[in-house]
């Protein structure tokens, strides 16, 4: 299996890329741990990125396909992986797509993880962390039996500035505008399938694995 993930913020892509790659025995390749490896395992890459990210620059389209591509390469990817985060930009599919092409293993599909932009604010926006062990509550969907105490270990919730609701907005805007034109990358390529990310976690998960099983009938 070899999936691509794409969804707003709150559809619950980074969960259900997860279960997926559990599901199919497949590798979870995130661009945010390929960057910590690369950084902490202190390689050129890594090296390169890091003196990016320290003048507060973005990381360059090349470093970044680079990191995944040779992550792509190695050995424990070769029964299959789940990119979530990555391509992020057109370049980059592109880039991705003659690399597995020349290694004669072609994406399985593409999957968009469909949520409105209303129960996405909802979702995110209505989310409490803890201030002590971390733990997230959600002031509509799932709330700690005392207001903005935690549960578990007594902590203080909060939002997180990343959740204020105005800037989660300000993050599903910039995702509409910059990965429609991936999407539409993909579905010329006949390998986007959507999926209603709104339910339960096994409901979309459940989904997910249906909308590739029809994608491969269809194909076969
Ligand atoms: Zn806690």
């Amino acid at each position: 299996m070899r999936l691509v993930l794409l969804g707003p913020p709150g559809a619950g892509k980074g969960t259900q890329a997860y279960r997926l790659a559990e599901r199919f025995e497949a590798i979870l390749i995130g661009t945010g741990d390929i960057f910590r490896e690369n950084v902490k395992g202190d390689t050129p890459l890594g090296r390169e990125a890091k003196a990016y990210m320290e003048n507060g620059e973005l990381v360059p389209d090349d470093v970044v396909v680079r990191m995944a591509l040779e992550r792509l390469e190695q050995p424990d990817a070769a029964a299959g992986f789940i990119l979530d985060g990555f391509p992020r930009t057109l370049r980059q599919a592109q880039a991705l797509e003659q690399e597995l092409s020349d290694q004669d293993r072609p994406l399985s599909a593409a999957l968009k993880f469909v949520i409105h932009d209303e129960v996405a604010v909802k979702r995110l926006a209505g989310r409490r962390t803890c201030t002590r062990c971390t733990r997230t509550y959600n002031v509509e969907f799932k709330r700690p039996s005392k207001e903005n105490v935690c549960d578990r270990c007594g902590g203080e919730l909060v939002q997180r500035p990343d959740d204020r609701e105005e800037t989660v907005r300000h993050r599903l805007e910039v995702y509409h505008r910059d990965t429609e034109p991936l999407e539409f990358f993909f579905w010329e390529r006949g390998l986007l399938r959507e999926v209603d990310a709104e339910g339960t976690e096994d409901e979309v998960t459940d989904r997910a694995v249906e909308a590739i099983a029809d994608l491969a009938e269809e194909r076969a």
